[in-house]
């Protein structure tokens, strides 16, 4: 007798429904798209303690009727293809024809629904797949789902399952996603009969996102103008310089209304952000990408959500390009220097710096506001745009906008300034470098001496003038003109220190472009004495810089309160 076996569809069903239905969290998803793919123009979600006790999705879409409704809990039974060709390119969130049978063989599950043109709908209750009543029901137009118990009949995946917080915060993330790719729609979410958010049908991006995620978080992103290349249209939104989390939590990837996973797309936010953001953050982004279905595949992963792209290169390089021209558009109220008049800080160092270097370090704020304000087109009129009002803490230019308050960090925007124009610098093979009077030997530990060595030349391309000299000596005969008026031994140490915290070792570019960074951040002011004069000059500086708003570290160079934002505080 054979040991092989037909499942029964029962069991099959749960089988599948392990694939798909994962948590409650999937449950909502699959419902949510189900009335999404309905036409629904409104949607209302509940759900308690988790989902695990209750979740209730509500729609107002085409509804079914008794035999559609009937044969909606058949496995494979969809109205959305028909063949495995339509399966290239889908236009549905669902297609597969398998959540409903799933969700109602692992549940409590109950079926109202009522096409707008019937004069009565249908109610179906089944309970761990067997159906147990079919009946008329009156009801709205639309449908209804509700699932109780879930996993109720397999208790090994309800103990799967994580607290009650935690299954409610991913029906949370859930239900934002699936909210901040369908605006067009209107939704509610409900917990534990309290109501957690609502969110008008707009067709205004913008306004969905801040009804979801708040002002604040509007405010710290930019557009992106839309573009489309080789059939990819890119649209959204991405951080302002700076902007950032060490996590990929506020990126939002919609590829053809769908919320993916895409390494490409993150890869190339990542690299566009490389000189905007400190190394270990993310941009924050809701990037839409709308391309031809046939383009990439979204039926590799159970929940739909990972796809294959077809072409990533393309891909990649739209997303790349599109972020990239936002963080210029940033800066371009301000007239980009043609490379040639670059400013060359070794004729005019931006201001004096204090003696010892002193290494601050402070935490991202949370929240900075860049200021967004819009200068004119030059240098020169924008810092007139500025009235200087004075210097706070040895550290702070005040100064007032056309929009408000502007503060402006000394630290930081000399660090950018300086970053630049070394890099610049740099590039051209033509650091300045300072002689020093006398030619100094430092006699090294072996260990330092050993890493002097392995980065000499690079060390060379950004201005130390220094050969070995025997032993762990080094002779040294002049400094990068920033740091000239430090002592030579503690700047050479200085800078070792801070690029060997990088792990990177060698001539590359990456070790070329830390040391950069480094140089910048100890030559960086510390103590700003103000002066009208010096401070006119330093923002000036700055508003030459590419990315004037942020340090090479990704820290704001100035943040503004608006003249509202004012008001407001002082409660007008
Ligand atoms: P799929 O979405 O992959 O087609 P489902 O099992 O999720 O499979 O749904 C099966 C079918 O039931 C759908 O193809 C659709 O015709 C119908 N259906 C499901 N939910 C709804 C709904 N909220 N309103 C109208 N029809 C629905
Ligand atoms: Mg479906």
């Amino acid at each position: 007798m054979g040991k092989i076996r037909l499942l029964t569809d029962e069991v099959a069903s749960q089988v599948a429904a392990g694939e798909v239905v994962e948590r409650p969290a999937s449950v909502v998803k699959e419902l949510v798209e189900n009335s999404i793919d309905a036409g629904a123009r409104r949607i209302r979600v509940e759900f308690a303690r988790g989902g695990t006790q209750l979740i209730r999705i509500e729609d107002d879409g085409s509804g079914m009727d008794r035999e559609d409704a009937l044969l909606s809990l058949e496995r494979h039974a969809t109205s959305k293809i028909r063949s495995a060709a339509d399966l290239a390119d889908v236009g549905t969130m669902g297609f597969r024809g398998e959540a409903l049978p799933s969700i109602a063989s692992v549940s409590r599950f109950r079926l109202v629904t009522r096409p707008s043109e019937a004069d009565v709908g249908t109610e179906i209750q089944i309970s761990g797949g067997k159906i147990e009543s079919v009946v008329d029901s009156g009801g709205a137009p639309g449908t209804s789902v509700e699932v109780r118990s879930l996993f109720f009949n397999l208790p090994a995946r309800k103990k799967f399952l994580r607290g009650e917080e935690t299954e409610a915060a991913h029906i949370l993330q859930q239900m934002q996603s699936l909210a901040i790719a369908h605006p067009d729609v209107a939704m509610k979410l409900m917990r534990d009969g309290r109501l957690v958010w609502q969110a008008a049908a707009t067709n205004d991006d913008e306004v969905r996102i801040r009804d979801l995620l708040g002002a604040d978080f509007t405010a710290r992103l930019m557009p992106i103008e839309s573009t489309e290349d080789n059939g990819i249209r890119i649209e959204g939104f991405v951080a302002k310089p700076g902007e950032g989390r060490p996590d990929r939590e506020l990126q939002f990837v919609i590829l053809n209304r769908r919320v993916v996973q895409c390494p490409a797309v993150f890869q190339s936010l990542r690299e566009a952000y490389s000189g905007a953001l400190p190394k270990g953050r993310h941009p924050l982004a809701v990037l839409r990408i709308s391309m031809n279905p046939l383009a990439f595949d979204c039926n590799v992963h159970p929940a739909k959500r990972e796809v294959r792209l077809h072409r990533p290169d393309l891909v990649r390089q739209a997303v790349y390009t599109a972020a990239k021209r936002a963080l210029d558009a940033f800066r371009t109220p301000i007239a980009a220097p043609s490379k040639m008049d670059r400013p060359l800080h070794r004729e005019e160092p931006p201001v004096s710096v204090s003696p010892t270097p002193q290494h601050v370090s402070f935490p991202l704020p949370p929240h900075i506001e860049l200021p967004s304000m819009s200068l004119p087109s030059k240098p020169d009129e924008a810092v007139d745009a500025f009235r200087l009002v004075g210097g706070l803490g040895g550290r702070w230019i005040l100064m007032e906008g056309a929009e408000g308050l502007v503060l402006l960090d000394t630290r930081a925007a000399s660090e950018r300034i300086l970053f630049e124009g070394l890099r610049w610098e740099a590039g051209m093979g033509q650091v300045g470098s300072q002689q020093l009077l006398m030619p100094e030997i430092i006699e090294l530990t072996s260990k330092d001496a050993v890493w002097i060595s392995e980065n000499l030349s690079a060390l060379q391309a950004v201005g130390f003038l220094l050969e070995p000299f025997g032993g762990c000596s080094f002779k040294v005969e002049g400094l990068p003109t920033c740091l000239s008026q430090r002592d030579a031994r503690t700047a050479l140490l200085d800078v070792c220190e801070t690029l060997r915290s990088t792990g990177l070792v060698g001539s590359g570019q990456p070790v070329l472009d830390a040391l950069v960074r480094s140089v910048s951040r100890i030559a960086a002011i510390n103590g700003f004495k103000y002066e009208e004069s010096s401070a006119r000059r330093l923002v000036r500086e700055l508003l030459k810089c590419e990315l004037p708003y942020a340090c090479p570290q990704g820290r704001p160079t100035m943040i503004q309160w608006s003249f509202h934002e004012l008001d407001r505080k002082f409660g007008r």
